[in-house]
């Protein structure tokens, strides 16, 4: 929640149902997790597709009011957080166009990482762009194409597109969804009644009452119109890069993600930590919301009790007042706070899903030192995350990555523990299970299943250069321990 990897977006589309904006708006409200600076649907009655999108939360935007000017049987949704173009409204989605295929509208989760290169021959061939999101590349190939059909253009469109993407689409009469042949981000298809659902996650199927039929697979595009539902697999195949971070933290726990728990893998996934990274303790305490169920696992693998020590306050919204004279760790303390009977004279050990900076880790600890911890042992339920994301996910640059720069020594003394440990990428995948061979594990490895464009990538390799020269730990509250 404060010091990680920021989830891109959500998806949502319904087809065939006569409130599909409401039922929109409802899945929109399961995957706000997935993105809190805009959100927007778009809807469809057979003839017209209407959009209202907006900055900020989705009950901040649509009330029946601004629903009832989205009718239709047709819907698509989209909850932001921008990795790839400003986070204006120009940016929200869905995006809407009219060209000569007719009217089409888009909501994209994940990252074309070969966008750039496209949007400047675009440019060079007289093409205008009105955003800074990658998204709008699929919408110029998509007019330009000389294709007979709607499905044809869309596929020869998405063809050209290297990298990450699950999208929902809409055109007057139908609800499309494609996802990117690796499959990096997930897209559930649903049934409900007559009609069909597709959601970035299950949890958006389930709020609504429809029932998880598959997943949209890598590479398919699925067409879904007054004829039924089309299946094709237009793209060439290839390796399969489901985003293990959906596991580790992304996801809600209630989904089923690329097949799989997210809960249950969590799970696994502290079970697995605790027998690779095991210390004495008296109690066993997660970082809230995330880390929890790292922690129950962690716990009965350990068989050592888990407590609740730190209370998150759920109704802190995306800003706050400080006073002028500001209190130290006042973003933390805002929003969790230390149970002083479970903490006071325990041996602690603190799970947590991820360290990105270092710095909210730190504040944390203070916190449970200050509430009379007497050990303080950090338990990261991944490996150490040592490399940039560039498939749709906001990851700070890799010099600010702590793991990427500094010794585990260097990181035990920073956070002020006794001890810190991750798990293993052995751990991770094992969590995984028999699945093992189809996830990206790019943020931990370096390596990256999808190349990027040249210009990019010598960006990419330079900036590793100057980090390894500059790396330092973050320097505010100076203090050191142990
Ligand atoms: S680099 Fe990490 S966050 Fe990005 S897709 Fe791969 S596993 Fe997910």
């Amino acid at each position: 929640m404060f010091d990680k990897f920021r989830e891109e977006c959500g998806v949502f589309g319904v087809y065939g149902h006569r409130e599909a904006s409401k039922l929109a708006y409802l899945g929109l409200y399961a995957l706000q997790h997935r993105g809190q600076e805009s959100a927007g649907i778009a809807a469809a009655d057979g003839v017209r597709v209407r959009t209202l999108r907006e900055m900020g939360y989705v009950n901040e935007i649509f009330d029946e009011a601004a629903l009832s000017g989205l009718p239709g049987h047709i819907a698509i949704g989209h909850t932001r957080y921008s990795t790839a173009g400003e986070s204006k409204l120009s940016n929200a989605q869905p995006i809407l166009i009219e060209c000569v295929h007719g009217q089409l509208g888009i909501c994209h989760n994940g990252n074309v990482v070969n966008a750039s290169e496209i949007r400047d021959a675009l440019v060079k061939q007289g093409s205008i762009f009105q955003t800074s999101s990658d998204t709008e590349v699929v919408l110029h190939l998509y007019a330009r194409s000389q294709a007979p059909t709607i499905d044809q253009a869309l596929a020869e469109s998405l063809a050209s597109l290297d990298g990450a993407f699950s999208f929902a689409l809409i055109t007057k009469d139908q609800l499309i969804a494609a996802r990117d042949p690796h499959g990096f981000r997930p897209l559930a298809l649903g049934k409900l009644g007559e009609g069909w659902v597709v959601s970035s996650e299950t949890c958006g199927l389930d709020l609504i009452g429809a029932t998880y039929v598959r997943d949209v697979e890598p590479g398919e595009l699925i067409i879904i119109g007054p004829s039924g539902l089309k299946s094709i697999k237009p793209f060439a195949t290839a390796k399969l890069a489901h985003c293990v971070f959906e596991h580790v933290y992304f996801a809600r726990p209630d989904s089923e993600v690329f097949g799989q728990s997210v809960s249950e893998v969590r799970t696994n996934l502290g079970r697995l930590l605790a027998r690779e990274t095991r210390v004495d303790a008296d109690v066993v305490v997660p970082v809230p919301d995330s880390g929890v169920c790292a922690a129950i696992g962690y716990a009965e693998e350990a068989g050592v009790p888990m407590r609740f020590g730190l209370i998150r306050n759920h109704y802190v919204g995306r800003t706050f007042i400080e006073p002028a004279q500001s209190i130290r760790h006042f973003g933390v303390k805002v929003k969790l706070n230390p149970v002083k009977s479970i903490l006071a004279g325990q041996r602690v050990v603190l799970v947590d899903d991820s360290i990105v900076r270092g710095t909210t880790s730190r504040k944390i600890v203070k916190m449970v030192r200050a509430a009379g911890a007497r050990e303080v042992h950090v338990r990261i339920s991944c490996p150490p995350t040592i490399s940039p994301c560039f498939y749709g996910v906001d990851t700070p640059r890799r010099s600010e990555l702590i793991a990427a720069t500094h010794t585990l020594d260097e990181i035990r003394r920073y956070l002020a523990v006794d001890s810190v440990a991750y798990l293993s990428l052995d751990g991770l995948l094992a969590a995984v299970g028999k699945k093992r061979d189809q996830y990206c594990t790019s943020c931990y490895t370096g390596q990256y299943p999808v190349a990027f464009p040249r210009d990019e990538h010598a960006y990419f390799q330079l900036t590793l250069k100057l980090d390894a020269s500059r790396a330092r730990l973050p320097e505010e509250e100076p203090e050191t321990v142990g």
